[in-house]
């Protein structure tokens, strides 16, 4: 049973003026489809053909580089579109803001510490804010590389992430990705990440 491309759950232009239509439809319908296609040719033939994404990632560190990069890429984007949504809250609440409280200090410090990671991510990668037991990190990670692989510096269970590759705002904001991930903010799915953290 292959992976599929999970379908966008809005439509291409839904983010807008953040994040622009043609940046979502090359970055599903190339990049992301790119990755379901790679994994699955990874895969096939393998001892990890027809295993979920999470126990193939839990286990990454014995696989092939096809297997790491596409698989990340898989799952990283099925999780990035569910983590955004036109007209969400403005801002976490409930237990997660008080987990975010508690760890941080304050919603506009986790803003501050969040963006730092997206920012001083050299390449490409990924910015991350990580469940692990009761607790909330911080990360980040080179390429498709994330925090349910066994060979992350910091593992848990992502809860919110933001894409720093270049593909992810190269069209609308050049090289400002401090502009895109300001704008990342106006889109955050909290009830999803509230979700999340829930577990
Ligand atoms: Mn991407």
């Amino acid at each position: 049973m292959a992976f599929e491309l999970q379908k966008l759950p809005y439509a291409y232009d839904a983010l807008e003026p953040y994040i622009d239509a043609q940046t979502m439809e090359i970055h599903h319908d190339k990049h992301h489809a790119a990755y379901t296609n790679n994994l699955n040719a990874a895969i096939t033939g393998t001892s990890v053909e027809g295993q979920s994404i999470e126990n193939i990632l839990a286990k990454i560190s014995a696989q092939p580089v096809a297997i790491r990069n596409n698989g990340g890429g898989f799952y990283n984007h099925n999780l990035f579109w569910e983590l955004m949504t036109p007209g969400g809250a403005k801002s976490p609440g409930g237990n997660l803001l008080k987990s975010i409280n508690s760890t941080f200090g304050s919603y506009q410090n986790f803003k501050e510490a969040f963006t730092k990671a997206a920012l001083t991510r050299f390449g490409s990668g990924w910015a991350w804010l990580v469940k692990q037991g009761d607790s909330l990190v911080i990360s980040s990670t080179p390429n498709q590389d994330n925090p349910l692989m066994d060979l992350a510096d910091i593992k848990g269970t992502p809860v919110l992430a933001v894409d720093v590759w270049e593909h992810a705002y190269y069209l609308k904001y050049q090289n400002r990705r401090p502009d895109y991930v300001d704008a990342f903010f106006n889109v955050v799915n909290w009830d999803e990440v509230a979700k999340r953290f829930k577990g």
